[in-house]
């Protein structure tokens, strides 16, 4: 035994400590005897045993962005945004529960509530978060919860979050707010009510586009407790790796978030002002129609995330991006780099032609998340592709 190699080597002894947090792939942790692995099962040790039930990793980010959201516990990272998602829904209702949804979620949470959860015997129904007596008009005996994102994707409109929170509380249901695109540099859901706080890690907070995961925390333990088990029983625990990266990531998360925001900002202005361009939606504009319920929840804050409406659709939208190269045409956000994409090819291709006109994603709609770039080179770069749609 002493001459093989297998699994021998523990980490060499060092009387200093690293700066940056260790990255610990292991899967499995092994501990000295039964009485101990009872002592950290029945809390009274802390440790680790089975990569899927936490590990380091996970853990150190969990505490970050708990703490940048303002969690009183922390909360559980996900193996991706909707893990998360998935992870609460599957928690918090009961068999025939409902749920009530915002009728401008992004593509896949919009998927979960009207195909899947009715698959599984739960029922959901879509209001609009912005209109405070949809939503409560909405709510039926069986409802259990409500799930709306801080700001809509792609339509960037901004749910009335404080009238949410007291119909909630009224109706004694679960308010879940999916903070992706706001971010708690912009918004923090727990200050406002919200009961349930998820993330797309992988977006704004991760920030290069180098990993997926979610993030999910309660304003109660118990139910954070709750989700965690949920997450560990369907398998939905993250990989140390990416939880190692998105911790690097987060250390410039504020920088990052703040120079994109100052770009986006004179980005929308200078879209406005284009001809080819029927409207620009940006919660930081006067144009916009939730402009004022913006300034009341978010203060200076204006967001990242700029979308358009080009006057010639389809066409339009591919001589854009096709102008915009090097800007990438990829269907994410929150990319140190600008990314652009167009939702109805994409994140809300699944839903018919109908609801997209419904919630104005027309082929002319373009996404724009603005990235870290030089704004002198970036803005009037994305004017001139702008320029060349109706060329
Ligand atoms: N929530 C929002 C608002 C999103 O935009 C996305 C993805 O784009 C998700 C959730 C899902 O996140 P993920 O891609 O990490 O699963």
């Amino acid at each position: 035994m002493s001459e093989s190699i297998v699994r021998r080597s523990s980490p060499p002894d060092s009387a200093s400590n690293p700066v940056t947090p260790p990255l610990q792939p292991s899967a499995v942790y092994s501990s000295t005897d039964p009485d101990e692995l009872d002592a950290q099962y029945e809390g009274r040790l802390h440790g680790y045993t089975y990569a899927r039930e936490g590990h380091p990793n996970a853990d150190s980010l969990a505490e970050t962005l708990s703490w940048l959201e303002g969690a009183e516990h922390p909360g559980v990272v996900t193996s991706s945004g909707m893990a998360a998602i998935g992870a609460v829904l599957l928690r918090l209702l009961e068999r025939g529960s409902h749920v009530v949804g915002g009728d401008q979620l992004y593509g896949r949470s919009h998927h979960m509530l009207t195909v899947d959860l009715p698959r599984l015997g739960f029922e959901a129904t879509l209001a609009d978060p912005t209109d405070v007596i949809a939503v409560e008009a909405a709510i039926r005996p069986n409802t259990a919860a409500i799930l709306v994102e801080t700001v809509s994707n792609p339509t960037l409109r901004v749910a009335d979050l404080d009238g949410l929170a007291a119909v909630a509380e009224r109706h004694d249901l679960q308010l879940i707010v999916d903070n992706t695109f706001t971010t708690p540099r912009m918004f923090r859901p727990f200050a406002h009510g919200a009961d349930v706080v998820i993330h797309s890690v992988t977006k704004l907070l991760a920030g290069h586009s180098d990993l997926t995961l979610g993030f999910v925390a309660g304003r109660e333990k118990a139910i954070t407790d709750a989700i965690r088990e949920t997450v560990v029983t369907w398998g939905l625990t993250p990989s140390p790796f990416d939880c190692w990266l998105a911790e690097r990531g987060l250390h410039t998360f504020e920088l990052r978030y703040d120079r994109a925001e100052g770009t986006a900002t004179a980005l929308a202005d200078a879209l406005a002002d284009c001809e080819s361009v029927e409207a620009v939606f940006y919660p930081g504009r006067d144009d916009h129609p939730d402009r004022a319920r913006a300034a009341a929840l978010f203060g200076d804050r204006t967001g990242t995330i700029v979308s358009i409406r080009l006057a010639g659709g389809r066409e339009a939208a591919n001589a854009f991006v096709r102008a915009a190269s090097p800007v990438r045409f990829a269907p994410t956000l929150g990319d140190v780099s600008t990314m652009l994409s167009h939702p109805a090819s994409s994140s809300h291709r699944r839903l018919s032609e109908d609801q997209r006109t419904t919630s104005g994603i027309t082929e002319g709609f373009l996404r724009i998340s603005v990235g870290i770039e030089d704004p002198d080179f970036l803005i009037p770069h994305l004017v001139a592709a702008a320029e060349t749609s109706t060329a």
